[in-house]
């Protein structure tokens, strides 16, 4: 996606070796004009998928998976990474290990919002290792619900997320791929949509 690109490339900014700081349009503030784009995009890839629902975690994979959410007509549905007291029966967890955070943490999704029906498009913002796709896929499949495909803003090529959800047999869909970092500039491979 040329827009999405471009948005990177401009403001984006690289941190170390393999940390892209977006959160100026989508990890903090959100560029909604570039989110509604990046719903059409991929409400149009899975128009014939018989999606019906979205889902992906807080707090990050909320904006642009709410747009596809809308987009495609269906509801969005994010992971709690913490429970509250209002999450009483019939919780679906598991642990997803964070990549920014370098911490473990346990993430949840009430049973009764999937079901075996369902055929479910996952979104996040950033694929690195694939931890957190890994702990959706877990919980959507705890709730006999089936995982199309897993949907990313911004994968990493050089880490091993793509790798890890392919060899599952989970279909990635990325909008922007970096395939590397270069004097603080990002160079990109081919995206998927
Ligand atoms: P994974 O679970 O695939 O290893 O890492 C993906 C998660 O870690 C994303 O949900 C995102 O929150 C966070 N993440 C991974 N890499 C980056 C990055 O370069 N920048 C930002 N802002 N978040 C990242």
């Amino acid at each position: 996606m040329k827009s999405l690109e471009a948005k990177i490339q401009t403001a984006g900014e690289v941190l170390g070796e393999s940390i892209l700081k977006v959160d100026s349009f989508l990890t903090h503030q959100v560029d909604i004009a570039l989110m509604k784009e990046i719903a059409q995009v991929l409400a149009e890839r899975f128009a014939q998928e018989g999606i019906t629902k979205v889902v992906t975690i807080e707090a990050s994979g909320i904006a642009p998976a709410l747009y596809t959410a809308d987009a495609l007509q269906v509801p969005m549905i994010f992971a709690k990474k913490s429970k509250n007291i209002t999450m009483t029966e019939g919780i679906l967890t598991t642990e997803v290990y964070s990549f920014t955070k370098q911490v473990t943490s346990t993430v949840s999704i009430a049973q009764r919002l999937l079901s075996p029906k369902d055929r479910v498009l996952i979104v996040d913002d950033f694929l690195a290792n694939g931890e957190a796709a890994k702990g959706l896929i877990d919980l959507i499949e705890q709730a006999g619900a089936e995982v199309v495909a897993v949907s990313i803003v911004i994968e990493k090529s050089f880490q091993q997320g793509r790798k890890n959800l392919e060899n599952a047999g989970y279909p990635v869909v990325s909008l922007a791929r970096l395939d590397r970092f270069e004097n603080g500039q990002v160079v990109f491979k081919e995206a998927d949509v």
